[in-house]
């Protein structure tokens, strides 16, 4: 053959590598720029057209919550594998906790006596989870259905090993194929879903009688506004009905609502069954 076709070809198969490294990565900066425009936040990326998603990093507020995606890619060749981690904020959260799916291997261990972990006594979320926390905190965590529905969620279509809570950050991470933005976009939402679950804020409430500067935190489900946890009206209104606050965790019911519940309400409080302490 011709050296000068060998050349030619060679040079024809190399700008079209370059033509497709170009493509693939104008894709990858639409899809970031897409989850960005998600959060109404920013993407910070290295720059140059075959750079890496390691350390890429997506930034921004969904619902009123602080969301951050980090890419991480990992190995080499066969093994490279990219994963996504992301991040949402809780306000004035209780309790740190670890929660992950179960498999054959844990019912295995627990039949073995191997696996301890911690129980809620409501058999059919024991069975399926494995659980790291204070039981109490838990228990009530689970006590909303909608935390075990978003969970679910997040072990299923994001293949989550596990969702944590800690020091006021939720958590989880999985595997991409690429910027995967609509199964990191999903993510998010039950993130932040679960989030709203956890949120407070620490509110004033007039107390009679009681000392002052007592710490109180009024159940916010993603909005501005404190509200009651049992019946989701807010609790700043002109509306002057009693109010109570949990013994545990300290979050302002409407008096009526926490008897009525039959005790705290909030998402990873243990106060449970106590009574509340009235605070108007
Ligand atoms: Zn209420
Ligand atoms: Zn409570």
């Amino acid at each position: 053959m011709e050296p000068l076709l060998v050349i030619a070809i060679m040079g024809g198969v190399f700008a079209l590598a370059i033509a497709a490294a170009r493509s693939h990565h104008a894709h990858q900066v639409r899809e970031l720029d897409r989850l960005a425009a998600l959060l109404g936040g920013t993407v910070r990326t290295d720059a140059g057209w075959f750079a890496s998603l390691d350390r890429t990093r997506v930034r921004g507020t969904y619902e009123r919550h602080a969301v951050e995606v980090q890419y991480e890619v990992r190995g080499s060749g066969k093994s490279k594998r990219t994963y996504a981690v992301v991040q949402v904020r809780v306000r004035a959260a209780i309790a740190d906790f670890r929660i992950r799916p179960a498999g054959v291997l844990k019912r295995i261990g627990r039949w073995l006596g191997l696996v301890s972990d911690t129980k809620t006594g409501n058999e059919r979320v024991d069975d399926a989870f494995i659980l790291d926390g204070r039981p109490d905190a838990l228990a009530g965590l689970f006590a909303q259905g909608e935390a075990e529905r978003h969970l679910r969620a997040l072990f299923r279509e994001q293949g989550a090993s596990e969702v944590a809570l800690r020091g006021g950050t939720l958590s989880i991470r999985f595997q991409v194929n690429g910027v995967a933005r609509a199964k990191v976009a999903s993510a998010i939402l039950n993130l932040v879903s679960l989030a709203k679950l956890c949120d407070r804020k620490p509110i004033e409430v007039r107390i009679k009688g009681a000392a002052p500067g007592a710490k109180r935190f009024g159940w916010t489900g993603g909005t501005e506004h404190a509200m009651c946890p049992y019946c989701r009206d807010q609790i700043e209104s002109a509306e002057e009905l009693p109010l109570s606050a949990c013994s545990s965790c300290h979050t302002v019911h409407h008096t009526e609502c926490l008897e009525e519940a039959g005790g705290c309400t909030v998402f990873g409080c243990g106060g449970g069954r106590r009574a509340g302490e009235r605070v108007r």
